[in-house]
């Protein structure tokens, strides 16, 4: 791995966060900004989970704890994907991790190296590519089409892997687009890979408490073929409202849990303490809060959906979960990242422009849907006037 400042200077950044800091500016200026930009939940952490760190704080859980987590919390980690996947894991291959995108780091950083491959949805989560460029790998995109139900095709992304490719990441539900892949894609994906035994898998399963529809989240942890090469990354920020918390977890294999663990004693030494304290009750309290929130997501997804059909040369798919709107906007004549631009500028709505996500973004923009429905409301109004003047 190339330790170099250029390694550095290849990084690449979230453009949500220079979106939010914009929206933020224009709002000090007066302006009444529409924020449908930041992907967070706009709910408060559930009280009896802030109410769980304030008793650690008070009974002592001041230190230092094992570098992977408290026992107590990975056993919590290893019973709650017993209970909603029904899958056997052991405590000693999970490791709790300040926030999704360290175990995002830590994969793309253990298998990436220059002259190797490292396949990644596309439009997708922008840091995959950005931390694939860091490690001087080259990053192949997995196109997530419209035409697919912003999921993958099992064919394509097993016609991208090849003698060079050591991993390929995956996300369903989908950031971006709110895409799921159907179960049958999974399970030929999963077969398929038996010819590449060398091709480790990272599943970003954050969203996968958050689908709709009754739809059911395949989770890839379900497939014992994977096991000895699959990283199922998930954690707290979006199921329990907890982005500020930083809190993620992992199930690693066998032979990286101990690189793993090394590389957290060498960076952040342990998550802290009365947050670990707090992911256990939030995995073994009362789980209404997450019910509601994804209810009250769910009823926000058809507002928008239906709004968004309305616009003129806008069309939007339905988003099976997570909590984001991919609309194509391609009819409209502008393109994406100047109409993001100019939605936030003139009609004061905050979104993302799809290429923020990949080269297979362009023709679209993000919505994410964390905000009141009467915010909602008023944002696609703000929209269909702009676009009524402008197109
Ligand atoms: N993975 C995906 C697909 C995401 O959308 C996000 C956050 O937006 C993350 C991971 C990062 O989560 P965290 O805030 O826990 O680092």
């Amino acid at each position: 791995m190339p330790s170099t400042i250029a390694a550095f200077d290849r990084m690449g950044e979230e453009n949500a966060f220079a979106v939010l800091a914009r929206a933020t500016e224009l709002g000090r200026q007066g302006r009444d900004i529409i924020n449908l930009g930041i992907g967070q939940p706009d709910f408060a952490t559930p009280p009896n989970v802030v109410e769980a760190a304030v008793r650690a704080l008070r009974d002592g859980h001041h230190g230092y704890t094992p570098a992977t987590g408290i026992l107590p919390l990975r056993e919590a980690l290893a019973a709650d994907l017993h209970r909603r996947l029904g899958v056997t894991v052991s405590p000693d291959n999970i490791a709790v991790v300040p926030g999704g995108k360290v175990t995002m780091f830590a994969a793309i950083l253990m298998f990436g190296e220059p002259g190797v491959e490292i396949v990644y949805p596309d439009p997708g989560f922008p840091i995959y590519r950005s931390m694939i460029e860091f490690t001087g790998a080259t990053p192949v995109p997995l196109p997530m089409r419209e035409a697919n139900g912003f999921a993958f095709s099992a064919e394509e992304a097993l016609a991208l892997l090849g003698p060079r490719t050591r991993l390929v990441i995956l996300n369903s539900p989908a950031n971006p687009t709110g895409g799921v892949t159907p179960k049958a894609e999974v399970d030929a994906f999963v077969a398929g890979l038996e010819r590449f035994p060398e091709v480790a898998v990272l599943s970003d399963e954050i969203y996968g408490q958050m689908t709709y529809d009754g739809l059911a989240h395949t989770s890839l942890l379900a497939y014992p073929s994977l096991r000895d090469r699959l990283i199922m990354l998930d954690g707290w920020s979006k199921t329990y409202a907890m982005t500020g918390w930083r809190m993620g977890y992992a199930v690693w294999p066998d032979g990286l849990i101990d690189r793993l663990r090394k590389l957290a004693v060498n960076c952040w030494s342990c998550v802290n303490a009365p947050a670990q304290w707090a992911g256990i009750e939030a995995l073994t309290g009362p789980q209404d809060a997450v019910h509601a929130m994804v209810a009250e997501f769910d009823r926000r997804r058809r507002v928008v959906v239906e709004g968004l059909n309305a616009l003129p040369g806008v069309s939007c798919a339905t988003p099976k979960g997570a909590f984001y709107a991919f609309p194509n906007i391609a009819a409209t004549g502008w393109r994406a990242k100047p109409l993001a631009a100019a939605l936030l500028e003139t009609a004061g709505v905050a979104t993302i422009g799809g290429p923020d996500f990949g080269v297979h973004g362009e023709g679209y923009i993000r919505l994410s849907y964390a905000d009141s429905i009467p915010n909602i409301r008023r944002a696609l109004e703000r929209m269909g006037e702009f676009l009524a003047n402008t197109t």
